[in-house]
């Protein structure tokens, strides 16, 4: 978890080929159903173009359909409400399955917006322009910061500082990622 340009991606991508876990971005799978204009793609364009969260039902759907076998995954950039991170716990729990821990990347609001206008230049994505960048953390403060708590409760959130050198977080990661590991 962490709110939009925290580096979600970076470090998924490390873990991923650290671990050889199944990595589900929800960000990258929606850009690509896009790119190729399926219908979903087609639902979703006007609302990831402005910085508007997709529809509960909708990602629900879309990672029921990416969990099939019994594997580890890594889950990056969802769930981002309530709504989502109950289906997800209905979800596990129908496949006998859990959720080990939720990593949050903890990075200020000015930091996010220069990297986002910085990845705009770079990418050129459509969703990094100033007025979106503000939707984006609207959605954020206002959908996906109450899980915080959700998973507090829950005595699974772990917070890491997203500031800084990648290599670095990347670490700090590393290190609680071992630890939830070799935890009963
Ligand atoms: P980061 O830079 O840390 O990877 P990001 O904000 O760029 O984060 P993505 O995860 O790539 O985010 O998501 C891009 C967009 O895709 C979101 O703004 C939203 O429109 C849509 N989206 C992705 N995941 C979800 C989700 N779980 N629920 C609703 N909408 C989602
Ligand atoms: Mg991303």
């Amino acid at each position: 978890m962490g709110p939009p340009g925290a580096g979600k991606g970076t470090q998924a991508r490390k873990l991923v080929e650290k671990y050889h876990w199944t990595h589900i971005a929800t960000g990258d799978l929606l850009r690509e159903e896009i790119r190729l204009g399926t219908s979903r793609g087609q639902a979703v364009q006007a609302l990831v173009e402005s910085g508007k969260l997709v529809p509960d039902e909708l990602m629900i759907e879309l990672v029921e359909s990416r969990l099939t076998d019994g594997g580890t995954y890594l889950l990056d950039g969802f769930p981002r409400t309530l709504g989502q991170a109950q289906a997800l716990e209905e979800l596990l729990t129908r496949k006998g399955a859990q959720l080990t821990g939720v990593l949050f990347l903890e990075v200020p609001e000015a930091e996010l917006i220069q990297r986002l206008l910085r990845r705009s230049h770079a990418e050129g994505r459509a969703d990094d322009t100033p007025h979106t960048i503000q939707t984006r953390l609207q959605e954020y403060r206002a959908k996906t910061a109450p899980l915080l708590s959700y998973y507090e409760e829950r005595g699974i959130l772990y917070r890491v500082p997203g500031l800084g050198d990648v290599e670095e977080i990347g670490n700090q990661i590393a290190k609680i990622v071992e630890t939830l590991l070799s935890s009963p």
